[in-house]
């Protein structure tokens, strides 16, 4: 398949992750959309969702929506995020061979979706969290997709009876900063950072490395990033592109 990227930047790539001992790999939306995924944050998934609900996909996501309308954001919720199947592609098995290799450091991901099925990194830092985990607010028991699925409108805790809140960042809250200190720290020691689509939340994960000999690779259609920060900007669909880099 013909990439948009020029074959020498490829080859380039190529070669510095192979003379690379510690790479980093930052999951964003894209790795979700390329895996079967949507993006909600697009116009038109917005509009679908609006015109659904009655709300966007970043109102009913948010820390204040489920405090008022738990209700309204399971309906979204259930459908529209747990509902969503998000399969492996060959940019995992990209990693994972960087993994078997010695010189996949950490993965960061801002996605808060869980990783495809069969897909285990040593090392995941999960920044917002996963809709894998739900807990009670009151006495903090956990509970598995499956029993929010299969709960009837609010899943609520058997013991407590309150409203079940999945293990995610909501929009509005802060980041985890143990979390984050954690992420930074580790792109920090990487060499050769791979920035994989982008993030869904308004802030991002601070990467700037003045100091460090680094290179910093981000792969989006979208350039959320400023290109002064990234040495490389691929326009090419990550499943395509990584596999060939990586080798
Ligand atoms: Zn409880």
């Amino acid at each position: 398949m013909k990439l948009n990227t020029d074959e020498r930047v490829l080859n380039y790539l190529k070669k510095k992750i192979q003379e690379s001992g510690n790479v980093v790999a930052i999951l964003g939306i894209e790795m979700l959309v390329e895996g079967g995924g949507f993006d909600l944050d697009t116009n038109d998934e917005t509009y679908r969702v609006e015109s659904k609900y009655g709300y966007s996909p970043d109102d009913m996501l948010s820390a204040s929506f489920f405090n008022s309308k738990v209700e309204k954001f399971y309906r979204f919720y259930k459908n529209e995020v747990l509902g969503m199947h998000v399969g492996s592609t060959p940019a995992y098995d990209a990693l994972l061979r960087l993994q078997q290799r010695g010189k996949l450091s950490a993965v960061i991901s801002q996605n808060y979706h869980g990783l495809p099925e069969n897909i285990h990194f040593n090392r995941v830092i999960e920044l917002n969290g996963n809709m894998r985990s739900n807990k009670c607010p009151r006495c903090n028991r956990r509970y598995g997709i499956d029993y929010i699925m299969a709960a009837d409108g609010v899943p609520r805790c058997e013991n407590c009876n309150v409203a079940i809140r999945p293990d995610i960042r909501l929009i509005g809250e802060r980041g985890n900063a143990h979390l984050m200190t954690e992420a930074v720290n580790a792109c920090a020691m990487a060499d050769v950072l791979l920035i994989l689509g982008k993030n869904m939340y308004s802030d991002q994960l601070d990467t700037t490395q003045p100091d460090k000999k680094q290179i910093k690779v981000l792969f989006s259609d979208e350039t959320f990033l400023p290109k002064s920060r990234a040495d490389f900007v691929i326009q090419d669909e990550i499943k395509a592109a990584l596999p060939i880099i990586v080798g």
